[in-house]
């Protein structure tokens, strides 16, 4: 299809099941496109920029339950690695389809480079080390996830021995039952919610 903007070609990037323009750098996401989880809330008054496409990002709720700074253009969220974690072992523990075929891990994404919203600095971007093969973008210091569209929906997909676990008693002996799920350089360490918080408040 072409860009709705520009009319180059758009790029369909299959994994995710959205088309990219090249050219002008936007985005076109088919109306059969998952929501992701993502209900937007209320703008906010001073919006921060979209690390990407810097659109300024508007507030959200993930499942419900956490909330998060999503982009409607680039469909992009930031949220807590806190959220991040309890998200990722949520929804692979009540995930009960097949899980899809294994994607690769794309190393060109590996070079983008993006600032953290909150303290501007470089995020590092780098492999997920859970499940999935992404690439994902973290602040250490504020202790914030960036996570593009269908990133997590790569990161539930993905076969593994903790996907359907919902009910089942968990494992504590140090299996890969939790440490698989929720491992990785971004979620290690304990975390104060509270400052989280007010951290995300003080960003917008
Ligand atoms: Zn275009
Ligand atoms: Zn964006
Ligand atoms: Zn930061």
């Amino acid at each position: 299809m072409n860009c709705k903007n520009c009319g180059g070609a758009m790029e369909l990037v299959a994994t995710r099941g959205y088309f990219f323009c090249r050219y002008c750098g936007s985005f076109h996401f088919p109306d059969s496109a998952a929501d992701g989880g993502i209900k937007v809330l209320e703008d906010l008054g001073t919006p921060s920029p979209c690390v990407v496409c810097r659109q300024p990002l508007t507030s959200a709720t993930l499942d419900d339950t956490h909330d998060v700074r999503y982009c409607r253009n680039c469909r992009g969220a930031l949220l807590r690695r806190t959220s991040f974690a309890a998200v990722v072992e949520q929804r692979r523990a009540w995930a009960l389809d097949t899980p899809g075929p294994p994607v690769a891990l794309k190393r060109s994404e590996l070079d983008r480079k993006v600032s953290c919203p909150a303290c501007t600095r470089p995020m590092e971007t780098h492999p997920y080390y859970g499940p999935g093969n992404v690439v994902i973008d973290s602040c250490a210091s504020c202790e914030l996830v960036w996570l593009d569209f269908g990133e997590l929906e790569q990161i539930v997909k993905a076969p593994g021995k903790d996907r359907g676990t919902r009910g089942l008693p968990r494992k504590i002996d140090g299996d890969s039952l939790v440490s698989g799920v929720a491992g990785g350089r971004v979620l290690a360490g304990d975390t104060d919610e509270d400052d989280l918080f007010s951290l995300l408040d003080r960003l917008f």
